[in-house]
């Protein structure tokens, strides 16, 4: 992608051929998607074929750079592509760290074949964005890892056939409690992995929000993902450029919507005139185009960055809550173009308001973007 926004023609092909398969195959489907409460199956083996190699093969086989990946995205929010099948495209980019190879072959082999749904379960009941404070266990025993505990309001687990989960596996000194953890994969159907669910405000499929219990599950000592007390340093890498994934997820969602409150505002009469004409209608869509914009263009900088191996800590952050907060203002205010017509539960834009209110709050609020930025600008010990 060029600085003008231009792309090249592999990112085009890329780009293109999933709006494509969105406008024939996610746009009619939705309405009775929703009305079934199921999450759709057969969604996940067309994305495998289409984009989904993109977060595990290597670059020229399959593989894409992150800016690439962007565009994919942007376009899955712009589409409303559901997120169980978003978050499981990257969270895949975890499966090549299993650590037992005969393991890792085999997930990989379902992810590429579109049959594994993944959710990320680091969230507990007592802790959420202090996320090194978490209390779940695994005890080595032989060469198994028994797991016990609970994580909260997370995404897909009545619908995942794997949680990626976040384990004490040490205890240390509470400075260094991130050197305790451990990362896993376990499998759903295992004896002890109880899902339940918790309806949140934009729960679409049934099981796409929920808790977890972990009651004395045995896994093998090769589901580790990465080495044993390595965890905490991975996620916070992948979680961190998932992080611009999400701001730019939620940024589509919300160009989508201002599209329809301009198609609405050019065709809607009130006191004889449309209602693009009044200033407040219109400057409001301009405002909440341009933030938009410049979410967009800072997502794009923060995974060019990645690209070339440059620290972007703090602007995927800026992504992450400067353009999660755009996102909800523009859908809100697109809401509020349409009137009555757009707080109908039959609206898209219903369901995207409160889409893109969640994620004001997952994968990372913005107030904790804050703190990071905060820190990178002022020095940790300078910093709140
Ligand atoms: C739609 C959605 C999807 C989610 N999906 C997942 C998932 O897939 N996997 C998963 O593990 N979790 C998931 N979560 C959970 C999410 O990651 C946590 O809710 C989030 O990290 C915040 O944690 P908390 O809710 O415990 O709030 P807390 O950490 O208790 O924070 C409470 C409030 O205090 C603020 N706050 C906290 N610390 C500070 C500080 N130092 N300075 C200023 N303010 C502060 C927070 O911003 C927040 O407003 C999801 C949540 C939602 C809403």
């Amino acid at each position: 992608m060029n600085l003008d926004g231009t792309l090249s023609d592999e990112e085009s092909i890329i780009k293109e051929s999933l709006e494509e398969y969105c406008r024939k195959n996610v746009v009619p489907a939705y309405e009775g998607w929703i009305r079934e409460r199921k999450f759709p199956r057969k969604l996940l083996k067309d994305l495998s074929q289409l984009i989904f190699g993109a977060t595990v093969l290597p670059k020229g086989e399959g593989g894409l750079n992150e800016v690439t990946l962007g565009l994919l995205s942007e376009t899955m929010g712009r589409y409303e592509v559901p997120v169980s099948a978003f978050l499981t495209m990257h969270f895949a980019k975890m499966l090549p760290l299993i650590s037992d190879e005969n393991t890792r072959k085999s997930y990989l082999d379902r992810y590429l074949s579109g049959e594994l749904v993944l959710c990320g379960a680091f969230t507990e009941p007592g802790f959420g964005s202090d996320s090194a404070s978490i209390t779940t266990s695994a005890v080595p025993e032989n060469k198994e890892f028994v797991i016990n505990g609970e994580k909260a309001f997370v995404s897909s687990p009545g619908i995942a056939d794997a949680h990626i989960i976040s384990v004490r596996t040490s205890n240390v000194p509470d400075e260094k409690k991130h050197k305790g953890i451990s990362l896993m994969i376990v499998e759903g159907g295992e004896q002890g992995v109880e899902p339940y669910e918790d309806e949140n405000m934009a729960s679409l499929f049934q099981g796409d929000f929920g808790r977890v219990r972990l009651n004395n599950v045995r896994i093998p000592s090769g589901n580790l993902i990465g080495g044993e007390n390595e965890g905490f340093a991975i996620l916070m890498n992948i979680l961190g450029i998932q992080r611009v994934h999400v701001g730019l997820y939620a940024i589509g969602l919300a160009m989508g919507a201002l599209e329809e409150a301009i198609e609405y505002a050019r065709t809607r009469k009130v006191f004889g005139d449309y209602i693009s004409k009044y200033e407040a209608i219109s400057f409001r869509i301009a405002e909440d185009w341009s933030k938009l914009q410049s979410a967009r263009m800072m997502a794009f900088k923060a995974l060019a960055m990645s690209d070339s191996g440059i620290d972007n800590g703090a602007e995927s952050s800026a992504v992450k809550g400067f353009g999660c907060e755009a996102s909800f203002e523009a859908v809100s205010h697109a809401l509020q173009t349409l009137g009555a017509a757009g707080y109908v539960k039959t609206s898209a834009l219903e369901r995207k308001f409160r889409a893109s209110r969640g994620f004001l709050i997952g994968d990372g609020t913005p107030e904790v973007q804050k703190l990071i930025i905060a820190r990178k600008l002022f020095g940790k010990n300078f910093a709140p």
